[in-house]
């Protein structure tokens, strides 16, 4: 058999500080991949500029004229990492495609590995990370906090996975049936089936420059995953109302006792304040979890588009 055609595909973000440093160490790993017979040597690097305002793209039209092997596609804007890696998945070629950020946190070395899978018959294969001690305390708690909802929410997901994966043209083909705007790839991916295995490295620190991933992503990215993947929310709160009910079921009664025989006592102003406020806080905290997924189910019939490409340059097709 001959060794299959790779793509690596890289979003980029404001990434100047880290690209140069990227792009050499990816395209030194294809030549030694291709060397060992693991990969094709017309294995590709696919760069996504995902609207970058600094030298990004200057940077990536540069490499693209100087090696034959690098392609890069421009989004219109900033899509955001899901939609620009999206992109990536959708525009690249070749017969594997490795999803991989462009900071380096993730040993692009385990790629190796990677493919060994692939060619043992796995059309799926996720990065897992061993350990996570070069990420802020914050971070990692944060992280451990989501899988561990989402593990409440009934959500399949790889723990300790990222966007670090090998993905065969079938995988591919099969994700682009999946038409939904609110991304969450790493929930989607389990839903395609397909043989799937994971390879494990340890994450380094980034490399260079700053995460593009602030506190205000993060949190919009975990609600993604949750309201594209669970109706355990909103489950929660018909068993809230359930609980309520009964509850006032018990209150009726009491007023009923208290009505027919005990008649001296004034009703309670606490009993009519806890259950107004209680109630009142309950019914916009609800609301507000309605509207997460009314929001969502706003932006996917629109069907507007999950990203724009602008240009594509050093394109082998
Ligand atoms: N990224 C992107 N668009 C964005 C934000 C991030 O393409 O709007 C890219 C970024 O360039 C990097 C990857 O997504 O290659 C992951 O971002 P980062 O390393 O900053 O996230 P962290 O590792 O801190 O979670
Ligand atoms: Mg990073």
């Amino acid at each position: 058999m001959s060794p299959p055609r790779v793509s690596v595909v890289v979003p980029c973000y404001n990434e100047q500080e880290v690209l140069p440093e990227t792009e050499c160490r990816l395209r030194e790993l294809l030549k030694d991949l291709a060397a060992e017979n693991l990969c094709a040597p017309d294995s590709r690097l696919w760069f996504i500029d995902d609207g970058s305002r600094d030298l990004t793209w200057e940077m990536l039209e540069h490499l693209a004229a100087e090696h034959e092997n690098i392609s890069a596609i421009r989004l219109s804007r900033n899509h955001g990492h899901q939609r620009a890696l999206l992109a990536g998945l959708f525009t690249a070629d070749g017969d594997v495609l490795i999803s991989v950020d462009a900071d380096l946190q993730d040993d692009v070395q385990t790629m190796r590995d990677m493919l060994l899978a692939f060619h043992q018959g796995h059309d799926i294969v996720y990065g897992v990370r061993r350990r996570r001690d070069t990420d802020t305390l914050f971070k990692r708690w944060t992280a451990q906090g989501f899988y561990r909802v989402m593990a409440v929410m009934g959500v399949d997901v790889v723990y300790n996975h990222a966007d670090y994966r090998l993905m065969s043209r079938r995988a591919i083909e099969t994700l682009m049936e999946f038409s939904e705007a609110n991304l969450y790839l790493r929930g989607m991916i389990p839903l395609l089936g397909f043989s799937a295995t994971q390879v494990e490295y340890d994450r380094s620190e980034r490399l260079a420059g700053e995460s593009k991933y602030p506190l205000r992503r993060m949190i919009s990215l975990a609600l993604n995953g949750i309201t594209s993947f669970s109706v355990v929310p909103l489950r929660m709160i018909s068993f809230t109302g359930i609980a309520i009910f009964l509850m006032s079921l018990g209150i009726s009664a009491w007023v009923v006792w208290v009505r027919l025989f005990d008649q001296e006592v004034v009703p309670g102003w606490a009993s009519s304040m806890l259950p107004i406020s209680f109630l009142g806080g309950i019914q916009l905290l609800c609301l507000g979890v309605i509207g997460e997924y009314l929001g969502r189910i706003y932006t996917e019939v629109k069907r507007r588009p999950r990203f724009i490409v602008d240009k594509v340059v050093g394109n082998p097709r």
